[in-house]
């Protein structure tokens, strides 16, 4: 028999948490936001952390440490490569820290982030903002639920927090 009060494959879980890098330096926190809700099983959140809610309960408050391989991966190939402006749609809102679709030699959509904006062109770089940085995640579990088959299909959950469609 499964047990429905800890978090196992198929649990949609809500947390709460703070986000540090390596240094401790906050990155990112939920505090005075809704909590993250995801779909556990379905990667919806970074696998280092996902291994480590597994069997967790309401209530818990734990600290998951995830090196970035676990998280949002190494660092690969050659670093922010610049774009001329003249390439971007000229009302395009342009951000460091902004994710914008690229298209690989290949064909295929890749995301890209913004690492810097200047008058004539823009660097972008196919890391993730997060790549390379080692994670430590300060986690208070706050609900869970079993997922409908819906959600399942899907991947992912609905209802608050959730996707809406
Ligand atoms: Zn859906």
């Amino acid at each position: 028999m499964s047990n429905p009060d800890v978090i196992q494959s198929g649990s949609v879980a809500q947390f709460h948490y703070t986000l540090r890098d390596g240094a401790k330096e906050v990155i990112d926190s939920s505090e005075g936001r809704e909590p993250l809700t995801y779909l556990h099983g379905a990667s919806n959140i970074v696998p280092g952390l996902e291994r480590q809610m597994e069997g967790k309960a309401v209530g818990d408050k734990f600290t998951a440490n995830v090196p970035a391989a676990e998280g949002y991966g190494e660092r690969t190939g050659e670093g922010p490569q610049p774009v001329p402006r003249s390439a971007l749609p000229e009302d395009a809102p342009l951000q460091p820290g902004m994710m914008l679709q690229a298209q690989s030699p290949e064909g295929q959509v890749v995301p890209v982030w913004i690492t810097k904006v200047e008058e004539t062109q823009i660097f972008v770089d196919d890391n993730h903002p997060l790549a390379g940085v080692d994670l430590s995640f300060e986690i208070e579990l706050v609900n869970i639920r079993e997922a409908t088959d819906e959600e399942r299909s899907h991947g992912h959950p609905h209802g608050p927090g959730g996707h809406h469609h």
